[in-house]
This record gives structure tokens, sequence and C-alpha cells, in this order.
């Protein structure tokens, strides 16, 4: 085998809980795991601030305080984490064949994929600016910080109208930014925004700006695109709800996975439907999202690769 050519138990493609708590898993279970971070090391969770709902932490962690803390944990009990990016696979026959930054071959006898996906954002340079200081793509991990106060939130999808309600129990008043006359969303769920009467739909509306006083939003400037008045809205957090994009696309084609990239899996279990293939975390939950709920899908991959390895050696053996 050359020196580029490395064979593996387990490989673990991306680092954010869901890779974590599988690395954790797996090398627990004596599989000697090796895993390739991505480019964004500990994955979204690096670009937030405050996480309140992650048990374990009774006073809250910084988003990238807790993903060092899970990289702690994983290395300590012998994963091999590496900083590198899988640019392709082969899944074609057994080995599992990977390559890394276009150069080394990983052969694996299992693949974890925990690859994640990213929210989508509207591209404002404000935006980016008071992202994790005002601006969101969470709700459910970021409405708690604006509590009582007013907010605005960007999008006409269900995500958006869920969050909308979601944030409208908590919040004094949430404006509602639809771009166009009307919501993609399913109309079960239009109908639980169109009877909250703290939202405030506008349709028609575009984002222009996020204002704010250098620390802190204080301000959303939105345009209507049909009358072209414009309007400032008075807030303190500004969600984005556009969608994510699950971060899948060297496995298109390979594996299956649904129309938006998310990677099928067995119901109830991490198997997709490659043998010795698993998948864990937001690239295959469209629905959950959470940090816990990823985690928990990295114990069952883990678990599931484990099983799988030992069903074959005792084929081989018996
Ligand atoms: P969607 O792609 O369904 O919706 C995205 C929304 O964002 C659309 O209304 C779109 O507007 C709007 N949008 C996109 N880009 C921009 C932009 N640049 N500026 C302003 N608005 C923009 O994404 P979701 O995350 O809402 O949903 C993803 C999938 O998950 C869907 O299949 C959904 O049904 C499902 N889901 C199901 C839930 C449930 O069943 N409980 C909960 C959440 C999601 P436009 O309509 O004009 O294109």
């Amino acid at each position: 085998m050359s020196q580029d050519t490395e064979h593996v138990k387990c490989l673990i493609i991306g680092s954010g809980p869901a890779g974590y708590t599988a690395a954790i898993y797996a090398s627990r279970a004596d599989l000697h795991p090796v895993m390739y971070t991505g480019m964004l090391a500990g994955g979204q969770l690096t670009q937030t601030t405050d996480v309140e709902n992650f048990p374990g932490y009774p006073d809250g962690i910084m988003g990238p305080e807790m993903m060092e803390d899970f990289r702690k944990q994983a290395e300590r009990l012998g994963t091999d984490i590496r900083f590198g990016y899988v640019s392709s696979v082969d899944f074609s026959s057994l080995p599992h064949k990977v390559t890394v930054d276009e150069s080394k071959t990983i052969l694996a006898d299992t693949v974890i994929i925990s690859t994640g996906a990213s929210a989508k954002w509207l591209g404002l340079e404000s935006e980016q600016k008071y992202s994790g200081f005002g601006v969101s793509a969470c709700a459910v991990c970021d409405g708690f910080f604006f509590k009582g106060q007013d907010v605005a939130i960007v999008g006409a999808g269900d995500t958006a109208a869920e969050e909308a309600t979601y944030l409208a129990k908590l919040c004094r008043k949430v404006y509602m930014i639809v771009r166009r006359d009307e919501f993609r969303a399913s109309k079960a769920m239009v109908h639980r925004v169109l009877n909250t009467p703290n939202i405030e739909i506008l349709y028609n509306t575009d984002t222009i700006e996020i204002l704010g006083d250098g620390q802190s939003v204080n301000a959303v400037k939105v345009c209507n695109n049909v009358t072209n008045e414009d309007r400032t809205l008075d807030v303190t957090g500004f969600f984005v709800a556009i969608g994510h994009k699950p971060n899948t696309d060297i496995f298109r084609g390979i594996i299956n996975m649904d129309e938006t990239g998310y990677i099928i899996t067995r119901p109830g279990s991490t198997e997709t439907n490659i043998e010795g293939v698993f998948c864990c975390g937001d690239a295959q939950d469209h629905i959950y999202r959470q940090a816990v709920t990823a985690a928990g899908t990295g114990c069952m991959a883990a678990i599931d690769a484990e099983r799988y390895l030992g069903g074959k050696e005792h084929v081989v053996t018996a």
C-alpha cells in the first residue's frame, strides 16, 4: 500500500455534534476511528454564540467552546482527528474508497457521514456583520435571547412559518418578511401564522439592510418591491429562515438522497442504501436540526457501524 493510501475500520466525515459523538462511541468500541473535520472544523455551532439548550451545561456555553469540548473528549478516547476535506468517494466496492484533499486515499470498512447542513443566508454584508449578535438562522436556538422584544424573520416556507409562531410565543412582536405576495408553506402552517395576533406579515417585501450600533441589531430596513416604499422595523433580532442546504454534494449520484440533497436513512437507523455507509446529523435531518438530536444520531451511527462490522466478523469466522 502506498504512503498515500491507508486502511481504516471506521472513517468519520465531518466534525459537528453528530461526527464527534459518533467518534466518541466508535473510539470506545475499539473501531479506531479516523475523522476528517472538513473546512469548518466543529461545524455550524462554531458560528454561534451562546448555546443554552444542550443538556449538561447549566450555565450555557459558547458554541465554539462546546465544540472544543466535543473535540477534546473524542481525542481523549482515541479518535484520530485530522484537518482535511473529503473531495470524492467511491462506494462501488468494499472497502469504500475516500479521497481526501484530492491526494490521499482512505480505504474504509465503514464510513460515517456527518457533513451537516448550512443555513442559506440573504448575502447581505450587514447580515454577516451581526451574525451571532442579533442575526440568527435558528429561532429554536436563539429565540430565547429575544424574550419580550420585537424581532423580524425572513422566509415564507414551512421553516419560517414554524419559527415565526415559535418566536411569537416568546417575543412581543414578530414581523414576517415575505418576498412574494404569498407563502410557500403548507396551508396548515400559513393558517397558524395568520391566526397569531402578534405576527405582522409584510408581503412583497425585501430586506435591504440590518442596522445596529456595531455591537447588536436595533433595526432592519425593508422595501416593498411593488410600491418601492422603504420601511424601518425597530427590532433587536433578525431571523433568517430561507432554507438549509445539506453538505452532501460529493455524495450526489452515489447514495440515495431526496430532491433537496438530504441523505435517506432507513427509519429508526442510520443505515443508508450503501452497505457499511451510515449517515447522521443534519446531512439526513431536515426536521429537527438541533445539536442534541445530531449527537443522538451520531451515537446511533457508531453503534450501527460497530454492529455491522461485528456481523461481518461473525460471518468470516463462523
Ligand atoms: P423552503 O425552500 O421550503 O422555503 C424557503 C423560503 O424562503 C421560501 O418561501 C422562499 O421564498 C424564501 N426565500 C428563499 N430565498 C430567499 C431570499 N433570498 N429572500 C427572501 N426569501 C427567500 O425551505 P424551508 O426551510 O422552509 O423548508 C425546507 C423543507 O422542509 C420543505 O420541504 C418543508 O416543507 C420542510 N419542512 C417541514 C416542516 C414540517 O413539516 N413541520 C417544518 C420545516 C420544514 P419563495 O417562496 O418566494 O421562493
